[in-house]
């Protein structure tokens, strides 16, 4: 990492900070002879020791160094957000190069950060990581790290990964796991790239490398995610598509191993495939045994559909979705979820009379292909609520209210409100990909619109806000839950 210090933004009034004499506007530039790289490092560092020798850099560039007393904690200053690091491969199936035009800048910013891998389980192909950054890892213990493998055959790596340095990723992994660092894994699929043989080489040469007692660190897990694809990817190379036929056929094939793989592990899953094989292949997900005790990648796609089941089975023994009867609205999600939630909607208003519709969104931004709730934009959850009004008489008052899903109201970079992406900060609260807020979408329908949450328990609990004119949605969005783990499911 070649920042030089980071800068204090804040001082707490009375703090150990404050006490040595340093201000906002200081750059902390190394703890004991540490140099200070950003957030993670600071944190670390001070924990290291109860007394800390800080070295401060003033604005006018003059130098002082102090001794503080601080517990093995925190000092007291808040400081400056990193920037977030960018990658460097050509992945012939990266999404941001599948992206349309037209978007917000930061969302065409390719993030590959160990930092995000290790706060919010992004997953990084180390292509940034040289040998001191992965020494960092090991020695600042961010354990676990969420590597993107694609395969561990070193020519099919260069040619997935477009890097011809990047081939041979078991290397790295090694380096982290004699450092007792934890990897989970993750291989998206394209047929006829990394499938067959060099899957099942991907597959053998990361359970070699498993945890298990006794090994300092070890490999926790490993999904396969079926590639995805826009409908922008003129120029691009030709990547075949994951048909639902060759869904149906991975499922097949690998659902049995999935179960035979966690009897050896002792019921703890370590080979996962990801929903969406399950939704494209119009196959019921399995059961909880699948995916628990650890749900491990649930932010990956890994799960969230049996998830959002079992949490509905216990929605509909309880008392609280009787709140729901005579409720009318329109509950909007991408065509891979609308099944789930139709049938789960269905159990719903026969158990209380509510009358709820379930409408499945073409994706008209990215493309028909791209099915998952989590990249609609706006403007396509706009057009479905408008052509559902119109078949069900146009009246402006069809619904109560209208349900768009959270996981669209994020950003594909995921939470990065510790970072910005070259100065930008690339979420904004209750946006949509395409910038679209959420009080627009409710104006130009002119009905509540709210986010759906998790499950339908927390759609209720945002439609009786609505409902009731209660406080703000929007600036509830964190607080309340309301800002969910990035997943493409959520209803
Ligand atoms: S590593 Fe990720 S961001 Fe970079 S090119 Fe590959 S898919 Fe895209």
């Amino acid at each position: 990492m070649a920042q030089k210090g980071v800068q204090v933004i804040a001082v707490e009034p009375g703090s150990p900070a404050a006490r040595a004499g340093i201000r906002a506007g200081d750059t902390l530039l190394a703890i004991n002879g540490e140099p200070v790289l950003d957030q993670l490092s600071y944190q670390f560092l001070v924990s290291q020791r109860d007394r800390t020798t800080v070295a401060v850099q003033r604005p006018d560039r003059t130098t002082f160094e102090r001794r503080i007393a601080n517990g093995g904690e925190g000092i007291g200053v808040d400081l400056a957000a990193d920037e977030v690091k960018v990658c460097r491969m050509n992945c012939v199936f990266c999404f941001v190069h599948q992206m349309p035009e037209g978007f917000r800048k930061s969302l065409y910013l390719k993030d590959e950060d160990i930092r995000l891998s290790f706060r919010y389980g992004h997953f990084t192909t180390l292509s940034s990581s040289d040998r001191a950054e992965l020494d960092r890892i090991v020695r600042e213990r961010l354990s676990p790290i969420h590597v993107s493998v694609h395969a561990t055959d070193p020519e099919t790596r260069v040619r997935v990964t477009g890097n011809p340095k990047e081939g041979r990723i078991l290397d790295k992994i090694d380096h982290l796991l004699a450092g007792g660092v934890d990897v989970h894994t993750q291989a998206v699929v394209a047929p006829g790239l990394n499938d067959g043989r060099v899957w099942e080489r991907t597959f053998s040469d990361l359970w070699e490398r498993r945890a298990a007692p006794g090994r300092k660190g070890g490999v926790l897990s490993l999904s396969c995610v079926p590639v995805g694809l826009t409908a922008h990817r003129e120029g691009l190379p030709t990547v075949q598509e994951v048909s639902p036929a060759y869904a149906a056929d991975w499922v097949r094939r690998w659902q049995p191993e999935v179960r035979r793989i966690t009897r050896l592990t002792d019921g703890e899953p370590w080979l996962l495939l990801a929903d969406e094989w399950y939704t494209r292949a119009a196959i019921e997900v399995p059961g909880r045994g699948f995916y628990s005790p650890t749900w491990a990648q649930l932010e990956n796609g890994v799960g969230l559909v049996r998830r959002f089941l079992e949490q509905h089975r216990r929605f509909l023994r309880g008392e609280k979705k009787h709140a729901f009867a005579g409720r009318r609205a329109l509950l909007l999600t991408g065509s891979s979820f609308a099944p789930t939630l139709e049938r789960s909607a269905a159990l719903l208003n026969r158990a209380t009379g509510s009358q709820l519709r379930v409408a499945a969104v073409k994706n008209f931004s990215f493309g028909q292909s791209v099915t998952v709730a989590g990249l609609l934009c706006g403007k396509d959850l706009l057009y479905a609520a408008h052509a559902d009004r119109e078949a069900h008489g146009g009246r402006p008052d069809w619904v109560e209210a209208v349900v768009v899903p959270s996981a669209s109201l994020r950003t594909h970079t995921g939470p990065t409100d510790q970072y910005t992406l070259q100065g930008v900060v690339a979420r904004a609260e209750g946006t949509f990909l395409d910038d679209m807020t959420l009080d627009r979408l409710s104006a130009e329908l002119g009905l509540p619109v709210v986010p759906s949450g998790e499950n339908l328990s927390q759609t209720l609990d945002h439609l009786r806000r609505a409902y009731s004119g209660g406080p703000d949605l929007l600036s509830r969005f964190h607080r309340d839950g309301l800002n969910l783990p990035q997943g493409a499911y959520n209803p």
